[in-house]
């Protein structure tokens, strides 16, 4: 388990080529959905148990905030925020989809166990390097997506706003800010590597 995780928000199709190719439309406002605590291990030369007979599961790559303090009106994201890390989203997808066709909630697709995986945290940084870095997922040695906050469709200020009007944002929360494109299938014996620029946050294999 990782220390003091809270809620654990989950932005969807906060990338315009990942809604794209998986054919979802691009949201008019942020999209929201929840894992729970108990999915969040940690993601630091670690072997990763995952489902086994529920289908294609998918990896996604993601930069996740961690709140130091409680959400007050007009506080800026880089008050609300001292650290994040990177994180893997792991989806049943065949599950998710047909959950999704039926309309139903999505915990059975994106919330078992050991469904959110993260690096250990560093400082957050400032815009100018936020803006500056790329964030990547390396599977089994292979570059498989990349990402920059520059792309998302929601800034991260849009995304903590929206997140604490509507469900309340406090101290130990996290948010994974939504993958980009390049998402694809996890198989057991998989190696992830998860990178911030060229500094490596931590890995894992998939037992
Ligand atoms: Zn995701």
């Amino acid at each position: 388990m990782c220390a003091a995780v809270n809620n654990i928000y989950c932005v969807g199709r906060n990338y315009k080529l990942h809604a794209e190719e998986l054919g979802n439309q691009v949201p008019v406002e942020p999209l929201i959905f929840l894992k729970p605590s108990h999915a969040a291990v940690q993601l630091d030369k670690a072997v990763i148990e995952l489902p086994k007979q529920s289908g294609l599961i998918h990896y996604e790559g993601e930069l996740v905030l961690r709140i130091a303090r409680d959400y007050v009106p007009g506080i800026t994201v880089e008050e609300l925020v001292d650290t994040m890390a990177l994180g893997l989203d792991f989806t049943l997808r065949d599950i998710h989809n047909d959950l999704q066709k039926k309309g139903l909630p999505w915990t059975a697709a994106k919330g078992f166990k050991n469904a959110a995986p993260l690096t250990p945290y560093i400082a957050f940084p400032d815009r100018e390097e936020l803006e500056a870095t790329d964030f990547s997922v390396r599977k089994n040695g292979v570059e498989v997506q990349r990402g920059n906050i520059k792309n998302m469709i929601f800034p991260l200020q849009r995304i903590v706003d929206f997140i604490a009007e509507r469900h309340g944002l406090g101290t130990g929360d996290i948010i994974f800010t939504g993958t980009p494109a390049g998402v694809g299938p996890v198989a057991a014996g998989d190696s992830f590597e998860l990178y911030w620029g060229e500094r490596l946050m931590g890995s894992c294999l998939i037992g």
